[in-house]
């Protein structure tokens, strides 16, 4: 013990027993409170390292290819919307680096829309730029929207997410992206019988346009309704990128409909025999996010028009296993925090895809099933200190899921 009091924080000099902790490096020694004070000036450092980065010092502008490779890791197959995706972010960058007031020519912003059905990875995909990306970004979903004087949410508040993640700092909310889920759910219901206003319509459109043109809106800073009371925090949208994304359910048959009426062109015969018609959302165009009930000015202020496939089987094989955080790996890497190496009988991954296929839960489905076959070892095993390896068995998973009701997960 007598060695023990000579012990003192090589930064403060402050000793053992002044101090709550002392913690011992290599040579020498570090209290608790010289350790907080260092991590916050290493934050502070960090962050003002990031923000040379958002202003284009610094770091290299990632390439579209290198953009790809990055979503290839996270996300299967859909190499159209990467490749859109990547050239449109790409671009994105170097409009922000363009010094404007030196250059006659100004390159436009280039929003992007991805179509395709619900599970198919297009939240995924923005998600996973939004990880590679120096610059604000933030998902937000067009159903909450309403006109003006309706309940719900008004446009402006599309902002506020976006103001909140760059701190409230307005420069750099201009330059950040935004995706904008479920952006069909805006689209204009012409054969409503309604006679009440269509509030979640072409109102709504309207306003959005005001956004995606670029102008100066006023932002609530607290989200919600605006209220007089609010202070409202201009934000000019020009140089912000907006990716909209949407199933736009039953779009196929207007796809279709445009497809057949373009039989009696010209050449019309030799591209009809081509069509696969398991997959239509492929030859998607403009005029068909029309006929769907979009308006005119929002297609043109989204010029970049991509579209997801659906998932067979043999992506849902792939996303349940490959991607860098796929469902099995996050399984596996829950099990080793409790010192437990969990495999699979092969025929599990299988079984699983089979079920998912069954009962049309694509892959948002894939998580429930693992989740079901493995919630009973996962509320029993780390009780048994002794287990430090486990194997989910084909039988086992079997009876799992036989236990349980798969129809419920459908509405999923
Ligand atoms: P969407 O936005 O198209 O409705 P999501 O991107 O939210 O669908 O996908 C739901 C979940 O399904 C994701 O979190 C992911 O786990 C999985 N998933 C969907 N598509 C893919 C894909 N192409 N690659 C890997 N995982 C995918």
């Amino acid at each position: 013990m007598a060695g023990k009091s000579k012990r003192k924080c090589s930064f403060c000099g402050r000793t053992d027993g002044e101090v709550a902790l002392l913690i011992s490096g290599l040579d020498g020694f570090i209290c608790n409170e010289c350790a907080e004070q260092a991590s916050s000036i290493a934050k502070e450092f960090l962050q003002s390292t990031q923000k040379k980065n958002l202003s284009g010092e610094g770091k290299k502008l990632p390439k579209p290819k290198e953009i790809k490779d990055f979503l290839d890791q996270y996300v299967i197959g859909q190499d159209d919307a990467k490749r859109f995706l990547a050239v449109s972010v790409y671009n994105h960058y170097k409009r922000l680096a363009q010094d404007d007031s030196a250059d006659e020519v100004e390159i436009e912003k280039s929003n992007i829309i991805m179509v395709g059905s619900t599970g198919t990875g297009k939240t995924l995909l923005a998600r996973t730029i939004a990880k590679l990306l120096d610059v604000p970004f933030t998902i937000v979903d067009a159903t909450v929207l309403t006109e003006a004087g309706y309940v719900g949410e008004d446009i402006e508040s599309i902002l506020t997410r976006l103001l909140q993640v760059a701190d409230y700092n307005v420069a750099e909310a201009e330059k950040g992206i935004v995706f904008i889920d479920e952006i069909d759910k805006i689209a204009r219901k012409s054969d409503n019988p309604s006679i009440t206003r269509d509030v979640s319509g072409e109102g709504v459109q309207q306003g959005l346009l005001k956004l995606l043109e670029g102008s100066v809106v006023n932002v609530p800073p607290q989200g919600g309704r605006k209220h007089p009371d609010q202070k409202m925090i201009p934000v000019n949208t020009k140089n912000i990128l907006f990716i909209c994304g949407g199933a736009f359910d039953g779009i196929e048959k207007k796809i279709a409909q445009r497809l057949n009426t373009h039989v009696v062109g010209y050449n019309a015969v030799s591209n009809t025999s081509k069509i696969d018609k398991d997959n239509m959302m492929q030859y998607i165009a403009p005029q068909d996010l029309k006929s769907f009930g979009l308006i005119p000015e929002i297609i043109g202020r989204l010029p970049v028009l991509t579209y997801l496939n659906p998932l067979d089987r043999a992506a849902l094989r792939s996303i349940l296993t490959e991607p860098k955080n796929s469902i099995i790996k996050q399984y596996v890497k829950l099990f080793e925090m409790d010192g437990v190496t969990l495999t699979f009988q092969p025929e599990v991954y299988e079984y699983i895809v089979d079920k998912a296929v069954e009962y049309k839960l694509g892959a948002r489905g894939l998580r429930s099933i693992v989740e079901t076959i493995m919630m009973d070892v996962m509320f029993e095993l780390p009780s048994s200190p002794d287990e430090d390896a486990y194997e989910v068995t084909l039988d086992y998973a079997k009876r799992q899921l036989g236990k349980a009701n798969l129809s419920r997960l459908q509405s999923v």
